[in-house]
């Protein structure tokens, strides 16, 4: 398993990354909430334990962070013994487990495996749909009026991304941001080239157009039926 510690008390932090190699696990530590969820979001683990108390930004604002971004990383909190409020706030905000300090390194050896277990078990499918355009993202396949459409990774990645929240224009920046990260500068044309793309194999063979464009504004999915602009 790929876990993520963020601890700041670096004897702690030591202890567990030292157990967890051990157990065959790869581990890496950040000592504070805001590097620390920079790498969870960089580079997801399967797995992040996480200390309520840190820097910067604390436990809590993390784990809201992460399930904001849509992580699917289990989190197992470090809270303080007796604070039954830190556990339950833990619990509610999406945490998976916690241990309460301090705690032997066995135990938590074993609440991470426990954990683990579940992240291998499959995840419940994500289906899309916008009109009669469809996707499961698990599967990575899109079908249109019940017909497979076969797109590159970075066009399905760009479709998810507009079918995750339909008739929202989202502006070719973000867009480039969230497609293709940081691996070159900014090229507003390549965002360009896989909207046309995109349009050819989702659009140009159906009578109704689903992907649009607002001239300044940026790139949309919608069924028709919520049609006002036209591109
Ligand atoms: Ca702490």
């Amino acid at each position: 398993m790929r876990i993520l510690i963020i601890e700041d008390e670096p004897q702690l932090a030591r202890h567990v990354n030292v157990a967890l190699h051990r157990h065959g696990h790869e581990a890496s530590v950040h000592h504070d909430g805001a590097t620390g969820l920079k790498a969870a979001l960089t580079t997801p683990p399967d797995l992040i334990i996480l200390d309520v108390n840190l820097p910067s930004i604390d436990g809590f604002e993390v784990l809201a962070k992460l399930r904001a971004a849509k992580s699917a990383a289990r989190v197992l909190m470090l809270t303080s013994r007796g604070e039954v409020g830190d556990r339950v706030r833990g619990l509610k905000a999406g945490a998976d487990d916690y241990i309460p300090k301090p705690f032997a390194m066995e135990e938590l050896v074993a609440r991470v495996e426990a954990l683990g277990r579940r992240v291998a078990a499959p995840l419940p499918s994500v289906a899309l749909q916008v009109a009669d355009l469809h996707m499961n993202v698990q599967q990575r396949r899109v079908l249109r009026s019940g017909e497979a459409i076969a797109l590159s990774p970075r066009e399905f990645d760009l479709l998810q991304i507009l079918m995750e929240e339909p008739g929202r224009f989202f502006a070719r920046t973000e867009l480039y941001d969230r497609v293709w990260q940081r691996e070159h500068s900014y090229d507003s044309r390549t965002v360009e080239m896989f909207i046309t793309r995109l349009r050819k194999k989702i659009d140009s063979e159906f009578p109704v157009p689903l992907i649009h464009n607002l001239r300044n504004v940026g790139y949309t999915i919608r069924p028709p039926e919520t049609e006002k602009e036209t591109s």
